[in-house]
């Protein structure tokens, strides 16, 4: 049961629901807060069988909005019937929901302080204020590029500060990973913000993801995986909201199959309004992983730009995407990567494919 307070409710009266949940017999009561468009917000969870418990007396206390009785599924991330409204975050400044499109566009992996500095230059010139900087990489070779870890995060958020980014998403594979990220932004003094990213290979990884929960402070974005069902990547992603962090945004980006090919991974964003509506969290798309390689249809257009067209037009309200200002030398993922001249173009195609989805919505 989800016992959702008003925007204006105060702190006396979460106490009260609290305190009333608490009268039950092996029901603990778990309060989430939550920031939507409409404003801060309270939702109290009642956790253990609450089939004998009424819905009245928590729907007469003050301040309450509304009483939902849910399945155990998805209890925190899941939609029982809230409302756009309960949709999405506040982080730095930004709105995370669906009324806008983010373009996370940036390095697969850091690889130089140069190439950080002429990514976040271009990023400043279109206006785009979140980008994409991966410090640590999971990789399928031990003998591959393993990331520049923790000596690069100083210049990362240094060079972000200076152009007036305001959002870095970035992998974290391990727990350790978290605090040196924590650690570098205090010492930098805090010039942008972080999402944490958790990668496909460590979707199920759920000590990593109850870690990521408990830290609180940072959203994440969470990548399905990539060869398990959508319902145990969406349980999964759970862990992390019922861990405390319920500030997420989910990740399609291909799965596995060589039904896929000539692209690396068969692009699954026939899934944007399955988990639009299955869950409250805004959909991301990553169309640079799900095609894998830079490769211009006859049309003159990147099928990279066509698969983050499907994105757009089923709903995704961000987009992560990759770029290098000199693909052939980078250190990871570079036949995937657009060039940097790519980017208006880019951002053009997105308005349009992303105003040609609202006009269909009137
Ligand atoms: C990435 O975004 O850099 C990445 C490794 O993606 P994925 O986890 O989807 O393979
Ligand atoms: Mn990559």
């Amino acid at each position: 049961m989800i016992i959702t307070l008003k925007t204006c409710a105060d702190d006396e009266q979460i106490a009260t629901v609290m305190e009333a949940a608490e009268r039950y017999e092996d029901i603990e009561p778990r309060q989430y807060r939550f920031e939507g468009s409409d404003g801060k917000f309270c939702e109290v969870h009642l956790i253990g069988n609450t089939s004998r418990v009424p819905e009245e007396p928590f729907e007469l206390l003050p301040g309450v909005r509304r009483v939902i009785r849910v399945s155990s599924k998805y209890r925190v991330i899941g939609r029982h019937g809230q409302d756009d409204s309960e949709v999405g975050f506040q982080y730095n400044g930004l709105s995370f929901d669906e009324s806008c499109v983010h373009v996370l566009a940036g390095l697969c992996a850091v690889d130089s302080h140069e190439s950080v500095r002429a990514m976040m230059a271009e990023l400043q010139k279109y206006g785009l204020q979140t980008t994409r900087m991966g410090a640590y990489k999971p990789r399928t070779s031990p003998y591959d590029f393993q990331g520049l870890g923790a000596e690069c995060l100083p210049y990362v958020f240094e060079e972000a500060g200076a152009h007036d980014i305001k959002l870095v998403a970035m992998e974290v594979c391990d727990s350790s990973h978290i605090d040196e990220i924590l650690q570098a932004l205090e010492t930098a003094g805090n010039p942008t913000g972080v999402m944490l990213q958790i990668g496909t290979r460590n979707t199920q990884n759920f000590e990593l993801l109850k870690q990521v929960g408990q830290q609180g402070k940072l959203p994440v974005l969470f990548k399905r995986g990539m060869g398990i069902t959508l319902e145990e990547s969406l349980n999964a992603c759970e862990y992390i909201a019922s861990e405390g962090q319920p500030n997420i945004v989910f990740c399609l980006r291909g799965v596995k199959s060589h039904l896929g090919e000539p692209h690396r991974n068969l692009v699954d964003f026939a899934h944007v309004p399955v988990v639009r509506s299955q869950t409250r969290l805004p959909v991301v798309i990553d169309p640079s992983h799900s095609v894998g390689r830079f490769h211009t249809a006859p049309d003159g257009l990147p099928e990279v730009f066509h698969a983050t067209g499907q994105g757009l037009i089923s709903g995704a309200s961000l987009v992560l995407v990759d770029f290098h200002p000199n693909p052939r030398h980078a250190l990871c993922d570079g036949p995937q990567a657009l060039t940097l001249d790519y980017l208006p173009r880019f951002l053009d195609y997105v308005k349009t494919v992303r105003s040609a989805y609202e006009s269909l919505l009137k």
